[in-house]
C-alpha cells in the first residue's frame, strides 16, 4: 500500500466529507519552507491561508526551530498545578504588557475551542460567586464562530458545523450582528455609526438580568467568510456590557498577533474586554496552545479558602507547556526584532491594490474585503442583487481543487475566497496567488455556465 492508500485506510480527516477523498486524494506533504509546502512528489504549493490561519512566519522557521531545540533539551513538560517555569512566566508578563490595559491574569488551555470554553465557564462561575445567580446565559451574534467543542459550538452560529448537535447544545441567544456588505441601514456605508447595533441593544435592555456574557470575534468574523465590521460596533458593545454588568469575551483566536494590522483586533476600537482568548498565531502554527486573559476583579472572585469551593478547577494535561511557551516567546521576539507590524502594513496595501486591480470590475465579485494582511473576495451570481451562488454548486470547493493543481493553497469559505498568508509573503508570491486565483475562478465559473445550460 502506498502512503495515500494507508492514509485513507487509517485516518479520518477534519472538516471533510471523506467520500470526497475518493476522487480527490489527500496530498502528502513532506517539507515546508517559508510560505511553501512541498509534497512527496516534489510539487510546491504556496500556503496562502497560513495552514488554517495559524502559521505566522513561514514553515520551518529557523528562529522558531532554534527556540524549540533550546527548550527541548532543557524541559519538555511539567505539571502546571503548583509548578511553573521561566518560559511561561516570561510569556505571561510580555502578553499582559501587550494586551489592552486591565487584562492582568493569564490562564492556559491547549487549543482555541478550549479557551472559549474556559472563558464561558469563568464568566458563569464569576456571576454565581458574586451573587448574580440569574446571570447564566451566553449571547453571540449571527454568523459567529468560536470553535467546535460543545460549549464553543453553542455560541457559534454556523449551521454547517452545529446543526446536527442542536439537541445537546447550551441554550444560547444569537442576536443579529453586523452585515456590512448587505447592510440594511445605510447602503453606501459612508456614514456608518454601527446602526446595526440596535438589535443587540434592544435584546440586552430586555434580558440583561439573565446574561452572563456576550462573545464576539473583534473586527472580523473569520469562518463566516472574513466579514469585517466597524470598530464602532465594538465600542458600543463594550459600553453596553459595562452598563449591565455583562462580560465581554473577545475571541481573538483568529485575529490576534497582527492579522488585522494591530497586535490585537480590540485595539481598533480601543477597548478592553473582560476576557480575551488567544491561540493560532500565538505559537506561529507550530503546536497547539491557547490563553485566556482576564481582569483582576474576575480573578479575585475565585480567590478564597479552598473549602469555599470557589476555585477554578479547570485543567488540561498540557497546560502551560514549556515548548509552546518558548515558541510564543520567540514569536514576540520576532515581532519586535523584525518590526513585523510595520512591514506588514506595506504588504497589506500592495496585496489589497493587487486584488482591486484584478477583481474590482469582475462581474461575479460582489465585494473585496481587506483588513491587515487578510483579504477576501465574495463571489456572487448577481452583483446587483448581491445574490450568492447556490451552496450545492460548491463553487469554493471547486476553486480550491483547481488552484491546488496550480500550486496555490486557498481554502474558500463557501463563496468567499480569502487570503490570510504568513507574514513572510513576498510581492511575487502575492502576484502568483492573485493570478492563479483569477484564472481558477474564471475556469470554475465558466464550467458552471456549461453545467447550468
Ligand atoms: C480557530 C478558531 C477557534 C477554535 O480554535 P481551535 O484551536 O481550532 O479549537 C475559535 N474561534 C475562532 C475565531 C477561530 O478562528
Amino acid at each position: 500500500m502506498n502512503l495515500v492508500e494507508k492514509d485513507l485506510k487509517y485516518i479520518w480527516h477534519p472538516c471533510s466529507q471523506m467520500k470526497d477523498y475518493e476522487t480527490f486524494k489527500p496530498i502528502v506533504i513532506e517539507e515546508g519552507e517559508g510560505i511553501y509546502l512541498y509534497d512527496i512528489n516534489g510539487n510546491e504549493y504556496i500556503d496562502a491561508i497560513s495552514s488554517w490561519w495559524c502559521n505566522l512566519f513561514g514553515h520551518s522557521n529557523k528562529r522558531i526551530n532554534n527556540a524549540i531545540n533550546n527548550q527541548i533539551n532543557k524541559l519538555e513538560h511539567v505539571i502546571f498545578a503548583n509548578f511553573t517555569h521561566k518560559p511561561a512566566i516570561e510569556l505571561c508578563e510580555r502578553i499582559i504588557n501587550l494586551a489592552p490595559n486591565g487584562l492582568n491574569k493569564v490562564f492556559f488551555t491547549d487549543n482555541g475551542s478550549a479557551s472559549v470554553e474556559c472563558a464561558l465557564k469563568m464568566s458563569f462561575q464569576y456571576h454565581a460567586q458574586v451573587g448574580n445567580t440569574k446571570k447564566q446565559k451566553f449571547v453571540a451574534i449571527t454568523d459567529a464562530y468560536h470553535g467546535e467543542t460543545i460549549g464553543a459550538l453553542s455560541v457559534g452560529d454556523l449551521d454547517l458545523y452545529s446543526k446536527v448537535y442542536n439537541p445537546i447544545m447550551l441554550d444560547t441567544k444569537r442576536v443579529d450582528g453586523p452585515d456590512c456588505y448587505r447592510c440594511k441601514y445605510n447602503k453606501e456605508r459612508k456614514t456608518c455609526d454601527a446602526e446595526c447595533f440596535e438589535s443587540m441593544e434592544d435584546y440586552v435592555k430586555e434580558s440583561h438580568e439573565e446574561i452572563a456574557s456576550i462573545i464576539i470575534e473583534p473586527m472580523l468574523q473569520g469562518a463566516a467568510g472574513m466579514k469585517i465590521y466597524s470598530p464602532i460596533y465594538l465600542k458600543k458593545l463594550r459600553q453596553l456590557c459595562h452598563k449591565y454588568d455583562i462580560h465581554l469575551i473577545a475571541d481573538e483566536i483568529a485575529v490576534g498577533f497582527g492579522r488585522t494590522g494591530k497586535t490585537f483586533a480590540c485595539e481598533h476600537a480601543d477597548i478592553t474586554p473582560d476576557f480575551m482568548c488567544l491561540s493560532k498565531g500565538l505559537t506561529a502554527g507550530y503546536v497547539p496552545m491557547a490563553l485566556v486573559l482576564t481582569k483582576d476583579n474576575i480573578y479575585d472572585a475565585f480567590y478564597d479558602d479552598y473549602n469555599t469551593y470557589k476555585a477554578f478547577m479547570h485543567s488540561h494535561t498540557y497546560s502551560g507547556n514549556p515548548i509552546g511557551c518558548s515558541i510564543a516567546n520567540e514569536v514576540l521576539n520576532i515581532f519586535e526584532d523584525e518590526k513585523i507590524l510595520c512591514k506588514n502594513e506595506e504588504k497589506s496595501k500592495y496585496f489589497t491594490n493587487l486584488l482591486n486591480e484584478s477583481f474590482k470590475e469582475h462581474k461575479h465579485v460582489g465585494e473585496i474585503r481587506s483588513i491587515g494582511l487578510i483579504n477576501a473576495i465574495e463571489l456572487v451570481e448577481d452583483k446587483n442583487l448581491k445574490l450568492g451562488f447556490d451552496s450545492d454548486l460548491r463553487v469554493g470547493y471547486k476553486i480550491y481543487k483547481k488552484a491546488l493543481k496550480k500550486g496555490v493553497l486557498l481554502r474558500p469559505l463557501g463563496n468567499v475566497i480569502y487570503f490570510n498568508p504568513p507574514y513572510v509573503i513576498s510581492k511575487s508570491d502575492m502576484k502568483k496567488i492573485v493570478r492563479v486565483c483569477k484564472e481558477t475562478m474564471d475556469e470554475v465559473l465558466e464550467s458552471l455556465k456549461v453545467e447550468v445550460l
